[in-house]
């Protein structure tokens, strides 16, 4: 049985197959930026500086040609993988007219995570062949580790412009060139040629490469087409013309949001969801570098804000502070979106409590369905559910066997089918084929699809087969850590698992047979917990604790059992 999007949603439109991602965004026949020249669509949230769509469009053609005499690029030579962009910076609004500027060339953007540390980073570096590292001074010591260890030249690291307000009296070094500069350089250049692609090009090239570690293993990069971007952002539409109709006869007659960019541009949510999506359809999004709560709700206060795109712990952390939130003034804000991680339905229920006016959306989506897979219904809505199918979108709910169910309330592994489901995994057949078939992709989340009382599908994610933990919305793969862990001595055997945490959600525990040179159990949790804190990003650190076994469950074929201990520990918290 194939579960559908809602029929009052209507068709999706007709998805090109031709063109990049910046031809879409920007160009005056498809573009939606370039439609209302007046508007602006990012804003600094710092330090209330805009960039008006002009400048966004102008901003985006310098920077191409700069870009393409700084490295010889052009257009239509080579392919995007001799044109791979690193980038690893904190939220700027420059960024976007970088993406599309490397698109522009025909390139692919592989943004790491701002939260990385230098082996994190370096492990992009080599795997995403990133010929050029654009990075910020708040980053840079990271950047140039990273580079050093990965055998990455000095030379092909630039600067991305942060405004004083950000770095205070941090000097810049003279030594590395920035944006600014090869923008400033591409004004005086000749135009470039067009790109030339033929039917299907944008369905096959990719544009972003972004990080993810799939059902198992270490994190790979997510191959991205130009065609998944624009559905996925087409399929958001298509699903919020709905919603933006009831919306508007809830309230204000408010035609675009003023959303806030506060989550990390790295993570496909942000990325697509709020970047892409968001710009497409007309938001002025006002871009915050990272989640500092004060900041957060000041900003919310002094740019008017209408629409929050938060994940949980973010929603938690208001509740949390009602002595700080009440300090601002909220009133501004219509609709909430979550996602990245299921929203407790006791913390909808509150924050519902807290904020009656504030519409609560939940999305589902990962990396691999190039985001959004399901969202709340604009009318009928069920707390705790994740939505409804989006256009474009179909679902199936296979047993562990295979089997495909066909009834209600019945959990199975969630299995979706799109135009945005991306192209695979690089250089990685095996996860390729594991995971992607025909154009379904198994999502490793177990779901049921349950119907409310006017008779509309209601999408629930009711736990996670896959190895894969998830902190404030972050990814961390356990067989990352594990792999981390058996290079300490003391570690004879581990195995890494969530543990659920009051704000982040989940949080890593280790389970670590001890090697015989070990000390005591103190100093070898000690000693453990802080080998990983010196060479993984914070969200990965083991904050659920070290405990130690006499024997790791496994497989006879020596798969670890991870729902066995996940249950095991499940039982112990439940007698403590
Ligand atoms: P990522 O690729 O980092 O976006 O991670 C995708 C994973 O996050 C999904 O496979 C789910 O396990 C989890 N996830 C995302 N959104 C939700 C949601 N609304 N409810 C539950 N889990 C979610």
């Amino acid at each position: 049985m194939v579960f559908l999007p809602p029929k009052e949603y209507g068709q999706l439109e007709t998805v090109s197959d031709h063109i990049p991602i910046c031809e879409f965004m920007l160009n005056e026949q498809h573009g939606r930026v370039a439609h209302d020249l007046s508007r602006d669509p990012y804003t600094c949230g710092i330090t209330g500086r805009s960039y008006s769509s002009r400048e966004v469009v102008d901003r985006v053609d310098s920077l191409a040609r700069g870009l393409a005499k700084e490295f010889g690029w052009a257009p239509n030579k080579g392919t995007e993988w001799d044109k791979t962009m690193a980038i690893f910076s904190v939220n700027t609004i420059d960024s976007l007219p970088l993406f599309w500027a490397v698109h522009r060339l025909g390139g692919v953007v592989s943004p790491a995570n701002a939260a990385y540390s230098a082996p994190e980073l370096r492990h992009q570096l080599l795997d995403s062949k990133a010929k050029a590292l654009f990075t910020c001074i708040p980053l840079l010591p990271t950047a140039l580790e990273a580079a050093a260890k990965a055998g990455f030249p000095k030379s092909r690291i630039y600067l991305i412009d942060l405004p004083q307000e950000i770095l205070g009296s941090t000097k810049t070094p003279t030594e590395y060139k920035s944006l600014a500069q090869i923008l400033e350089a591409g004004k005086s250049l000749p135009p470039l040629e067009d790109l030339k692609w033929g039917p299907g090009e944008g369905t096959r090239r990719a544009a972003f490469l972004c990080y993810s570690s799939g059902t198992s293993g270490l994190p790979k990069g997510v191959m991205i087409s130009h065609r998944n971007v624009i559905a996925n952002t087409l399929q958001i539409k298509a699903y919020e013309k709905k919603h933006r109709e009831a919306v508007r006869t809830r309230s204000s007659p408010v035609h675009t949001d003023i959303a806030l960019g506060l989550l990390p541009q790295s993570h496909i949510y942000a990325l697509v969801v709020i970047c892409h999506a968001g710009a497409y359809r007309g938001d002025q999004t006002v871009v915050l570098p990272k989640f500092e709560l004060k900041s957060y709700l000041a900003s919310i206060q002094h740019f008017k804000i209408t629409s929050l795109f938060l994940v949980p712990p973010i929603i938690i952390n208001m509740l949390r502070s009602p002595d700080v939130c009440s300090k601002y003034d909220l009133s501004t804000v219509r609709e909430l979106f979550t996602g990245a991680a299921p929203l407790g339905t006791e913390t909808a229920a509150e924050f519902q409590k807290v904020y009656p006016n504030v519409l609560i959306r939940q999305g589902y989506g990962l990396t691999e369905t190039c985001t959004v897979v399901t969202s709340t219904h604009p009318t009928d809505i069920l707390l705790g559910s994740s939505g409804c199918i989006i256009p474009g979108f179909e679902a199936r709910i296979m047993s562990p066997e295979g089997q495909e169910i066909t009834s209600y309330d019945t959990p199975g592994e969630f299995v979706v089918r799109g135009p945005s489901v991306v192209l695979g995994y690089l250089n990685n057949e095996k996860a390729t084929k594991e995971t992607f078939e025909d154009g379904w992709m198994r999502t490793g989340d177990e779901a049921v699809i349950r119907r409310s009382p006017k008779g509309t599908e209601h999408v629930f994610i009711v736990d996670r087969i896959k190895e894969l933990i998830k902190v404030k919305g972050m990814q961390v793969a356990p067989a990352e850590l594990e792999a981390h862990l058996l290079a300490h001595p003391a570690v004879a055997d581990c195995a890494v698992i969530a543990v659920p945490d009051e704000t982040a959600g989940e949080v890593p525990k280790a389970i670590v047979v001890k090697s015989p040179a070990a000390g005591s159990d103190e100093a070898a949790s000690e000693s453990i917990r802080k080998h990983v804190q010196d060479h993984k990003a914070r969200h990965k650190w083991l904050k659920g604790g070290v405990k130690f076994v006499d024997a790791v469950p496994k497989s006879p074929s020596g798969k670890i059992l991870r729902r066995l201990i996940r249950d095991q520990e499940k039982e112990a918290r439940r007698k403590t």
